[in-house]
């Protein structure tokens, strides 16, 4: 069974088709990358499948169910950076997402040590390191200990220390057992991180697959054009 299917996607803003008959399945376990340049789609596809958007055609299934709360609450979602305090601690900044999510003390830890934030708890937010913040960042969209997490351009904006430990980070992740859906403009990015590739371009899906046959394909080169 796929974490996520999508049957033939579609969503126009106005006269921008932003996304064309997107189809594709991720499967448990993968790190799944929808790679493409800017305004290819991702953001759009990302947000259709949080309920952040509606499709105006097509359809998807979370866990091969049309999704209800019950799906949408295994799910972890970090679309954009989220508004942390810049003089309260990490574990207080957690504190006020936990009790928007009705998680307690326990998952607050849980959280911050898989971030590898634990002994730094104490310390001010704005001391923080880019990659610390948007590690941070994670440990809020994990506080639900959810089986999927759902990550746009997570290492955008970083330091090269920063990209490293967000990568790291995700490998640990996956090998915990999460699915991990990216968003990434980066073809680099998605060989060094993900399992599987779906290529988006102005909308329409040129191909999709794992990233170790994908890459083998004559046409891979010029199929990612503008994906690096
Ligand atoms: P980026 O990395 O720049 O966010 P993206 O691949 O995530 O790009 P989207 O943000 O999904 O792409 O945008 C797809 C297309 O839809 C682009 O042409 C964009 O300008 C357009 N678009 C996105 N959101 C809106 C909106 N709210 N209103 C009008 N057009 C939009």
């Amino acid at each position: 069974m796929s974490i996520l299917s999508l049957q033939g996607i579609s969503k126009r803003y106005g006269a921008i088709q932003a996304l064309s008959g997107v189809s594709f399945d991720v499967p448990p376990g993968s790190v799944f990358g929808v790679l493409g340049p800017n305004g290819s789609g991702k953001t759009t596809l990302l947000g259709i499948v949080t309920d952040v958007l509606k499709a105006d055609k097509g359809s998807f299934q979370l866990f091969g169910k049309t999704a209800t709360a019950a799906e949408r609450r295994k799910i972890g979602t970090l679309l954009e950076t989220p508004n942390f305090y810049h003089y309260l601690s990490a574990w207080k900044n957690l504190e006020i997402s936990a009790s928007i999510k009705q998680r307690g003390k326990d998952d607050i830890e849980r959280v911050l040590r898989i971030c590898g934030l634990y002994d730094r708890r104490d310390n001010a937010f704005k001391t923080y390191s880019l990659g610390m913040k948007q590690r941070l960042a994670i440990a809020a969209a994990l506080l639900g200990d959810p089986d999927v997490l759902i990550l746009d351009e997570p290492t955008n904006g970083l330091d090269p220390a920063g990209i490293a430990e967000v990568r790291a980070l995700i490998h640990d992740m996956a090998k915990a057992g999460k699915t991990i859906i990216l968003a990434s403009h980066l073809l680099d990015e998605v060989e060094k991180v993900c399992t599987h590739v779906a290529i988006l371009q102005k909308g329409n899906l040129l191909l999709s697959g794992p990233v170790n046959e994908v890459i083998q394909r004559t046409d891979f080169v010029e199929l990612a054009a503008g994906n690096n």
